[in-house]
């Protein structure tokens, strides 16, 4: 449980990322002197002093705090390592918000990129070579505690958890659809996934017909609460994010460009972005 309360609590300050980054901004202004100078020793007064001192202990930090580990927005997604499993479950719309879908270029050494063709036609994304693939983006609960073997989870072991999305081909899509039983659905049970026994790509199984993080009520609630936050309160944006950076005609030019300068050079890289 105690555990569970540290996780929420490293949540709220994720989505708390802007709001510490103006902080920081402006303990920078103050270090400057630019808006604030912090009193100096000439001033005698108690309060000044008290004031002075604030600010001195304002810019105390240790190694691993949590504000400065965050990497890039503070959603990660659920990836697991070569021989490892990882147990997670999709978060219900109502708490989270819907999957979202697109078609994306995976271009080697650049990233992932929108398909920027519609219906029947064929943009100029599309000459590039390297084919648009249809990705699925959705909110899930990973528990961190988990297994990473099984993927169990100790019937009276309190759960550890952290918001993450999940990145699925269409082939991965299909195979979770098929994961629950006909009365269930995907929304309703825990899964894992590991590395398929192929050249790429992921494999999906059900382990538990019942979430575990709905079953204590305390849980729940801070896991509804963290994912407002972190998928509700901005309309989708930051999942939707996920799908790729969306790259106007001049910028397209410059990647198709490094996309033939770089041609010989495809390998093993190319296959991450493929799954
Ligand atoms: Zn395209």
């Amino acid at each position: 449980m105690k555990q569970s309360s540290e996780t929420s609590v490293m949540q709220t300050e994720v989505a708390n990322t802007t709001t510490n980054q103006t902080r920081l901004q402006q303990t920078i202004e103050h270090e400057n002197g630019i808006t604030a100078p912090i009193p100096t020793t000439n001033d005698k007064s108690p309060t000044a002093k008290a004031a002075a001192d604030a600010a001195i202990s304002d810019l105390d930090v240790c190694f691993g705090d949590p504000k400065l580990m965050i990497k890039g927005d503070g959603l990660n997604r659920v990836r697991p390592q070569k021989g490892n499993v990882i147990r997670f479950a999709f978060l219900p719309i109502e708490v989270a918000g819907r999957l979202k879908t697109a078609k994306s270029h995976f271009i080697h050494k650049k990233g992932v990129y929108r398909c920027l063709s519609k219906g029947g036609s064929n943009a100029l994304c599309c000459s590039t070579g390297i084919e648009a693939r249809i990705h699925v983006v959705g909110p899930v609960l990973r528990y961190t505690n988990a297994d990473p073997t099984t993927g169990s989870l100790d019937r009276n072991q309190p759960i550890v958890w952290e918001l993450a999305y999940i990145d699925m081909s269409v082939f991965n899509y299909r195979q979770v659809c098929g994961l629950p039983d006909e009365e269930s659905d995907v929304y309703s049970i825990d899964l894992i996934m590991s590395h398929a026994n192929r050249a790429f790509g992921y494999e999906f199984g059900r382990i538990s017909s019942i979430p575990r993080w709905t079953l204590d009520t305390q849980v729940k609630a801070e896991v509804e609460r963290a994912a407002k936050k972190m998928f509700l309160l901005d309309g989708g944006k930051r999942l939707a994010s996920k799908l790729g950076k969306t790259a106007t005609l001049p910028e397209w030019k410059a990647l198709i460009a490094s996309v033939t300068n770089g041609a010989a050079e495809a390998s093993l890289e190319d296959v991450e972005g493929l799954e």
